[in-house]
């Protein structure tokens, strides 16, 4: 039996979720042995209990689930966002998940704000390492001085491109390693002695490296020469929301993090690419597609490979008849695009 937690979170977490439910009722329609509980972790959990997830109940997801479904996280009621920090952070680093997918695969050529490029000519998939560099929130503020410390540690970044190199030996596309090594000599150093090395084991990879702010710009000149893409935390992050823009926005962008070494039974986390969006929270604006697509890359990470691709096809589908949030400039509510999603599968 595979266990999944739900974590709906914040601001349009809970809205985008909800239409997870009857995708995961579908597959276990079809036989798949799945049972997943719902938990309330997030901003109104935090200010009421003053608790984001304690040592026990993250013990508890660490070892009785295979996987979470997390929505977001943020709040404007917390602006620091410390309850943001202490969750997904935590579950990101408790758990190990040093792998950041997230593939870039546009639908409809509408979607694509460059000129002249056809959704299949676009295949990119980036790999950002997910519990390190400057987002490991070390640092500290003093008068007139701000410090902000990136940590980069080899186990990591081994993790991390040893699992993009195996990726592009299987797809027969450039890796591409975005750094800035001429100016984070320490850190991003570190990045290119192991791609290195990594080289070495992968000789049919056509490996590069490039300056991320170089890399931005080729990507929106030429994206048709990208494959996989590997960067630390910060430029992983950056890139892949420019690779959102690409597909018709935040909203349709999907993510998986994963632990590939398998260190606990639960190794895999699946979220959208936004965040909690609060400006349109509760409004019905909310474009469900990366969530949708995130349970996809679900499906597949269990080895469920048909009602992956289903799922996909079915979005695509949706899409291609024009039902749609606003911000792909249609008319469809949230829950109508996730209604239509689950009509199309049966
Ligand atoms: P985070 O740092 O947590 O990723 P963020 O500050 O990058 O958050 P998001 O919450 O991702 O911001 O949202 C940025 C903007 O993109 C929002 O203000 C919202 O207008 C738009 N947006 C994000 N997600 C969606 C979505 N699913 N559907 C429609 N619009 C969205």
């Amino acid at each position: 039996m595979i266990r999944v937690a739900i974590i709906p979170g914040d601001g349009i977490g809970p809205e985008v979720m909800t239409g997870v439910i009857p995708l995961l009722d579908w597959s276990r329609a079809r036989g798949r042995e799945l049972e997943w509980v719902t938990f309330p972790y997030g901003a109104d959990h935090f200010l009421n209990t003053g608790e984001t997830l304690s040592d026990r109940h993250f013990a508890d997801l660490r070892d009785t689930f295979d996987a979470i479904l997390f929505g977001a996280v943020g709040d404007t009621r917390i602006p620091d966002g410390r309850h943001a920090e202490q969750l997904l952070l935590r579950l990101r680093q408790g758990l190990e998940l040093h792998v950041n997918f997230r593939p870039c695969r546009p639908f409809l050529a509408i979607h694509i704000p460059l000129k002249d490029l056809q959704p299949d000519e676009i295949d990119i998939e980036v790999f950002r390492e997910n519990t390190e560099g400057p987002y490991c929130l070390r640092g500290r503020t003093e008068e007139e001085l701000a410090v902000d410390e990136a940590v980069h540690t080899a186990r990591a970044i081994r993790i991390l491109l040893a699992t993009a190199f195996e990726q592009a030996s299987g797809r027969a596309c450039p890796l591409t390693l975005a750094q800035k090594a001429n100016v984070l000599k320490h850190g991003h150093g570190l990045w290119i002695r192991i791609f290195k090395e990594l080289c070495a084991d992968y000789p049919s990879v056509a490996a590069e490296t490039m300056h991320a702010d170089a890399l931005l710009c080729a990507l929106v000149q030429n994206p048709r020469r990208f494959g996989v893409i590997a960067a630390d935390n910060f430029i992983g992050d950056l890139t892949s929301d420019l690779l959102a823009g690409f597909q018709g926005g935040m909203g349709m962008a999907p993510s998986a993090s994963w632990a590939p070494h398998r260190p606990f039974r639960c190794n895999a986390l699946f979220e959208p690419v936004h965040g909690s969006a609060p400006d349109i929270a509760g409004t019905g604006k909310a474009n469900p597609v990366g969530m949708i697509l995130s349970t996809s890359l679900l499906f597949r990470h269990l080895g469920w490979e048909e009602e992956a691709a289903r799922l996909h096809q079915a979005v695509g589908e949706v899409l291609r008849s024009g039902i749609a949030t606003p911000d792909l400039a249609g008319s469809a509510t949230c829950q109508e695009v996730q209604r239509a999603v689950a009509k199309v599968l049966g």
